[in-house]
């Protein structure tokens, strides 16, 4: 190991974000334990790095402490998409209070720089349009999100008191929609949905009219963000996120035509506290990180269905690359 690597703990590396972080840190030479219980993480993402001698993979579930000594944390545990996070809402909060309580609570004793993968779902359904990291959200306490929003709200709140009361070196993230490959079958968030429906050839599953809009950041784009967060001199929390926005319905049509233009789109009822609309102000990331992302949606959409396309069996080739 050079000079410069550090000893690098992820938590939640087995997961989408989390995986593809970890091969960057790999990649840099730096020795990395993975922390993860599997929930929505797979063993699969990381079995490139098992024989690796730089490499730990530990099941373990954040709520419960552990002793490690590490320079670095990566606080990425946490099931992200709405259909995993409110399968057990308890324990998402649980999750983001009690496991990033035992993170800080070790970044404080081993003198360890901290980074939380906070989100854009601070902001609630938001009023200010694109929201800057000063819009302070609007967010529904007693709704179906909240276990996820308020949750990342008090984790933020944590990490800036460790930072105020205990000298906690944080880092902190607002991580808008990302996507890419990896991203689970069965994961329930938008770009993987419509990516699998369009590929089995059923109909693409439209919440609402589809008018509500996101802005997608392509995952290679987002860890190199997280890495220039937690490597620079701005503790944030800033926004990171591609601001480049579309309705629902414009994605749809999107990866209907990339993929299978037979494939339907159907309209399904919008869940609770949807928020309308997202798009990140990313000025404080360009000016204090050096950082926006270069991935257009068409290359990051092509990559994230190529690889869907491998996991599936019996599914027609990429319309596209026919
Ligand atoms: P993911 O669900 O793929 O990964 C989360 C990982 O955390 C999984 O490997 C899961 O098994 C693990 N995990 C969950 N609860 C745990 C616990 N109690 N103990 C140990 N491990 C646990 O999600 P992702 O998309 O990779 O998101 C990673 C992080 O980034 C999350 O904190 C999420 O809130 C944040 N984020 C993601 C997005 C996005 O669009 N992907 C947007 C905003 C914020
Ligand atoms: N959505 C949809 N069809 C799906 C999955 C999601 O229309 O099959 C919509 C969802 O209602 C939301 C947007 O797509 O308006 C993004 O949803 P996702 O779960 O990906 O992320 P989040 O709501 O957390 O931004």
């Amino acid at each position: 190991m050079s000079n410069s690597s550090k000893r690098i703990l992820v938590t939640g590396g087995a997961g989408f974000i989390g995986s593809h972080l970890i091969d960057r840190l790999m990649a840099e030479g730096h020795e990395v334990i993975c922390l993860d219980n599997f929930f929505t993480g797979r063993k699969h993402n990381l079995v490139h790095w098992l024989d690796n001698h730089n490499f730990e993979l530990v099941r373990h579930d954040i709520t419960e402490p552990i002793r490690l000594e590490v320079d670095r944390i990566y606080h990425l545990a946490c099931p992200a998409s709405p259909v995993h996070y409110q399968y057990n809402p308890v324990k998402t909060i649980k999750t983001n209070v009690m496991g990033t309580l035992n993170m800080l609570g070790l970044a404080k004793r081993v003198k360890a720089r901290f980074l939380l993968a906070s989100t854009s779902e601070v902001y609630g359904d938001p009023e200010v349009h694109p929201q800057p990291e000063t819009y302070r959200g609007n967010v529904n306490t007693i709704g179906i999100r909240s276990c996820y929003d308020e949750g990342k709200r008090v984790a933020e709140t944590l990490a800036f008191d460790y930072h105020r009361q205990n000298n906690v070196d944080i880092r902190v993230a607002r991580i808008f929609n990302t996507y890419g490959p990896r991203m689970l079958e069965n994961d329930g968030r938008v770009v993987s949905n419509f990516a699998v429906q369009a590929l089995r050839g059923i109909p693409l599953t439209v919440y609402g009219d589809g008018s509500q809009t996101r802005s997608f950041c392509f995952v290679s784009d987002l860890v190199d963000g997280l890495m220039k967060l937690m490597e620079g001199d701005c503790l944030g929390p800033v926004n990171l996120g591609n601001p480049d926005e579309y309705t629902i319905l414009e994605l749809a049509q999107k990866i209907q035509a990339m993929v299978n233009p037979e494939a339907a789109i159907q309209f399904k009822p919008l869940p609770q506290d949807d928020p309308r609309r997202r798009q990140p102000d990313i000025s404080l990331a360009k000016a204090r990180l050096g950082w926006s992302p270069t991935v257009p949606l068409a290359e990051g959409l092509k990559r994230t269905v190529e690889d869907f396309q491998q996991r599936i069996e019996g599914v027609s080739p990429l319309v596209a690359a026919s």
